[in-house]
């Protein structure tokens, strides 16, 4: 799993070179781009492979026995088979790829979770979970009857683990919980979590779309059920992600969508279905997407993930300090493991006014509720702003904003 070249040190200049988009100027000032949990930015590997993709091998993938494509179910099915590698699942077979972990919450709610919820069955998730986590399993209680519990966090935005543990009860279907928060950063002990669920019987779907980008996954060693991810928080294309489960929980589950592909034969009175993961890859899917998460993972594959996290923490190291700095700045989320995720209000300007000046300095911030609605309540603020760092941000884009923000309080 360990690749050789990941030893080598982060040349930060290197690597921006890798992200043309970081060239481009906004309001005259150098892009200073702080929205990375929203969206990373991709490097010419991801925008090169899709390109090339286009220009050279586009068919349909599967089902043409013409050179395009089979190219093109080649290249398909080798970011497949890279993809599993690089979160150490067990076979290409446990890959489903969907449109972005939102997709790969609502097959395992549709297709794993409905069939076997009686009413009154719990499902149980955490306060801290993007919307995508909470509105599938609301959806789910609607249409079955079951029960939605809730494990609180605490003031620091971190799970209270024995809370959790406490409502692991014999009711409790599955247990969803989120790898890293987008809206406060905290890494949550999901291999911790997902023993304790263990010992109770219980399932664990992890939201991993902040992971992926910030840590090495490897869905064997966290010993979770289902894993979800999304190619764009981790330097690939949108609309594509992939969800991950054992084998023989996928061919425990009926298909979730119909249509081409997913099937064996079809005749009017039944239809049987394909093999995984066809059985979920209903039509045609992101051909040129898939192309892309997988030059994405070979790109990060490359740098080393463990030597991308070690300066992600300097970078958090250094903004965290920075922020404190600057009087009526409050940081929501302070979590003692984070990711390089800042959220955060300024005495009373409204996060969207700090946004909107802040761009005027180049710093492109994220303003808002961050699909965390659950998680403002918490703090009892209606929105924060939040710098989200990537592996391409640099102690002196943290000076920047720092300046930005000490401007913009200057103005009210
Ligand atoms: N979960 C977390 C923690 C996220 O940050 C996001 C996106 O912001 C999602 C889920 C949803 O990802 P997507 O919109 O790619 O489906």
């Amino acid at each position: 799993m360990t690749n050789p070249t990941a030893a080598q040190p982060f040349d930060i200049e290197r690597v921006r070179r890798d992200f043309p988009i970081l060239q481009r100027t906004v309001h005259g000032k150098p892009l200073v781009y702080l929205d990375t949990a929203a969206s990373a930015q991709r490097p010419l590997a991801v925008i090169e492979a899709t390109d090339r993709f286009y220009r050279e091998h586009n068919a349909n993938v599967h089902r043409g026995v013409h050179t395009l494509s089979q190219e093109a179910t080649d290249l398909y099915e080798g970011a497949r088979r890279g993809l599993a590698r690089f979160i150490n699942a067990d076979s290409e077979r446990e890959i489903i790829f969907t449109r972005g972990t939102t997709e790969a919450i609502n097959l395992v709610a549709q297709s794993y979770l409905r069939p076997r919820l009686e009413p009154g069955d719990e499902i149980l998730i955490t306060h801290m979970e993007h919307h995508s986590n909470i509105v599938p399993w609301q959806m789910l209680r609607e249409q079955t009857g079951a029960v939605l519990k809730v494990a609180p966090i605490n003031d620091r935005g971190e799970l209270e683990l024995d809370a959790l543990e406490a409502l692991l009860s014999d009711r409790v279907r599955l247990l969803g919980v989120v790898h890293i928060s987008n809206a406060l950063g905290t890494i949550n002990p999901v291999a911790e979590i997902c023993r304790m669920a263990k010992r109770h019987g219980i399932p664990v779907l992890v939201d991993g779309a902040q992971a992926m980008p910030h840590s090495r996954v490897d869905v064997q060693a966290l010993g979770c059920d289902f894993f979800c991810l999304s190619a764009h928080k981790m330097y690939g294309p949108t609309g594509i992600g992939a969800l991950w489960a054992r084998e023989s929980t996928l061919e425990s589950m009926p298909p979730w969508q119909g249509g081409g592909e997913m099937i064996s034969r079809v005749t009017f009175e039944q239809s049987t279905w394909n093999e995984l993961p066809a059985k979920f890859e209903a039509g045609t899917p992101n051909i040129a997407g898939g192309v892309g998460l997988g030059a994405a993972v070979d790109y990060l594959d490359g740098l080393g993930l463990e030597v991308i996290a070690a300066y992600e923490r300097s970078l958090l190291k250094y903004a965290t300090e920075r922020l404190r700095e600057i009087d009526g700045l409050r940081i929501i989320g302070t979590a003692g493991n984070k990711a390089p995720v800042v959220s955060f209000t300024l005495g009373d300007i409204h996060p969207h006014d700090l946004g909107t000046i802040v761009d005027h300095y180049g710093v492109a911030l994220r303003t808002g509720h961050h699909c965390t609605m659950p998680v403002m309540q918490f703090f009892g603020v209606p929105a924060t702003a939040r710098a989200s760092f990537g592996l391409y941000n640099t102690l002196e884009e943290v000076d920047v904003l720092a300046d930005a923000l000490e401007k913009a309080r200057a103005m009210f």
